[in-house]
């Protein structure tokens, strides 16, 4: 009879992965902390802020993007917010399930008409769903229990959709996050002019790392720790761009995208904070001043 030989490492590796797996799955943060979710919707964004019972959606990917069955093992009652970034169907396809699904309380957007069937629906969803409905303007504060979430861009709109795009600076306690949408340098130089742009620790990057985004005198002033890119492996766009992601490297940040590590996942107490990744197999841990 013929004896099947299977490597010592491959079961170590297949146990590590299976282990991993259940040790990812499901976990509410524990009180005091929240997790926020950099959610692997292939390509386009997708985050969700965590803090136990209150849940703040920013974008849920295309339309495909399974985002309602996720968010499902996390949210707790209503989902108190929704926040679109902007118009564009990456961003705004999976909201239209999620309105669907949840119960929301407040919808949040950058108030540009566009005349895309996926804008439209997504407009009759918010109005279906009987909640509150902001523009949300450079200033603004969108907050619900102890979470805050202030409006850096954008001051108007117009028809170049990306640079529409709402960008949010957050902090709890001591750790300033920021998610900029699919905002681009001109967003960037309008939010520098605007002196509100922070000293942060958690970036996730603008517009998937396109090189239309992440200029060097921006990221110079927020000078993160962590940059996290959204896109999926081969698409077609070629995000992330080298230049981007050399330029993270310049401001020594560590740099982690869904396209290799799947779902990220970031808790924090407001002093420290861990990087939870899907992939390859394992998590790892990053604690910082406070
Ligand atoms: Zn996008």
């Amino acid at each position: 009879m013929k004896k099947i030989v299977i490597p010592l490492f491959l079961l170590l590796v297949a146990f590590a992965i299976a282990f991993y797996a259940v040790n990812y799955a499901k976990e509410p943060p524990a009180a005091g902390e929240i997790s926020v979710h950099f959610i692997d919707v292939g390509q386009g964004d997708a985050i969700l802020i965590d803090a136990g019972t209150t849940e703040i959606l920013i974008d849920g990917g295309d339309k495909s993007s399974g985002i309602a069955d996720y968010l499902d093992s996390y949210v707790d009652g209503n989902l108190e917010i929704v926040i679109a970034t902007h118009a564009h169907a990456d961003h705004i396809g999976g909201l239209v399930s999620v309105l669907e699904r949840f119960q929301v309380e407040q919808i949040w957007y950058d108030g540009y008409q566009h005349n895309s069937k996926t804008f439209i629906d997504f407009i009759a969803a918010c109005e279906a769903e009987g909640a509150e409905i902001h523009i949300a303007r450079r200033g603004d504060v969108i907050s619900i229990a102890e979470l805050s979430l202030l409006v850096l861009n954008p001051d108007s709109t117009s028809s170049d959709l990306n640079n529409n795009s709402v960008v949010l600076a957050f902090r709890y306690g001591t750790v300033d996050f920021m998610f900029t949408g699919d905002a681009e340098q001109k967003s960037e130089a309008s939010m520098l002019s605007s002196f509100l742009v922070p000293d942060i620790e958690i970036l996730k990057v603008g517009h998937h790392a396109s090189r239309t985004a992440s200029s060097a005198e921006f990221l110079s002033v927020l000078t993160p720790e962590v940059a996290i890119y959204m896109c999926e492996t081969g698409n077609s766009y070629g995000h992330p761009h080298r230049e981007t992601l050399d330029a993270l490297a310049a401001i020594g940040a560590q740099v982690y995208g869904t396209d290799t590590c799947g779902t990220i996942v970031i808790t924090t107490n407001g002093k420290t904070y861990q990087i939870k990744t899907e992939k390859p197999y394992g998590s790892m841990t990053v604690t910082t001043a406070s």
